[in-house]
């Protein structure tokens, strides 16, 4: 089981922006098939009725298969198939609930479920993801826009990050002023993720 996103994102040795979804499915060991390569295998295991989805994981045992609509745009997929990504690594599959029907995650769109507890921790992981926060920190990005661009999300996810960015940039006003210290960094998963990251960082300043 994966505590943190950064632990994934350690686990790849991520070291820029945008992060690689496929390296991360490699990494977890969970298979992926597009829609479209995948039809006899839907056929075969019955799966039609959750191709209305942008994605969803067909559960095997103990592995897992996660397939994805290949005709979504880039940003959209990246956020859909991590999203599937959450769900088999925070346990939303280990028993059956609303996300889960025991055999298929039941419901993955980008357009969002508001309210629902479990799909939105689902999105908020799978945004985590997509933008550690102490690289944008590193990187000083506070907009919505850079964040969509720099790590290839949709603009609503972009939005929530940058928004959480803001809450933790207050934070950092308030520790600063208090100990003289910041909220960032604190973690040494946060501060391995860092340094790998800091040649890019680096590079991307200098650029800026
Ligand atoms: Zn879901």
């Amino acid at each position: 089981m994966f505590g943190k996103d950064w632990d994934i994102l350690l686990g790849i040795a991520a070291k820029t922006l945008p992060v690689s979804v496929r390296e991360i499915c490699n990494y977890l060991k969970i298979a992926t098939l597009s829609y479209r390569n995948a039809e006899k295998f839907i056929e075969e295991n019955n799966l039609d009725k959750y191709i209305k989805n942008d994605a969803f994981s067909f559960k095997q045992g103990e592995s897992f298969t996660l397939l994805y609509n290949e005709s979504l745009p880039e940003k959209e997929l990246r956020i859909a198939i991590l999203h599937e990504v959450a769900h088999i690594v925070t346990g939303h599959c280990d028993t059956e609930n609303d996300s889960f029907d025991g055999r298929c995650t039941t419901y993955n769109k980008v357009d969002g479920k508001e309210g629902d507890e479990v799909e939105e921790a689902a999105y908020n992981f799978a945004a985590k993801l997509l933008s550690p926060a102490c690289v944008l920190w590193a990187l000083k990005v506070r907009s919505h826009k850079e964040i969509e661009e720099l790590c290839l999300m949709p603009r609503r996810f972009a939005r929530m990050r940058a928004d959480r960015m803001e809450e933790l940039y207050k934070k950092e006003k308030h520790l600063l002023a208090k100990e003289g210290k910041t909220c960032f960094l604190r973690s040494r998963h946060e501060r391995a993720l860092y340094e790998s990251f800091k040649p890019y960082i680096q590079k991307l300043r200098e650029e800026r």
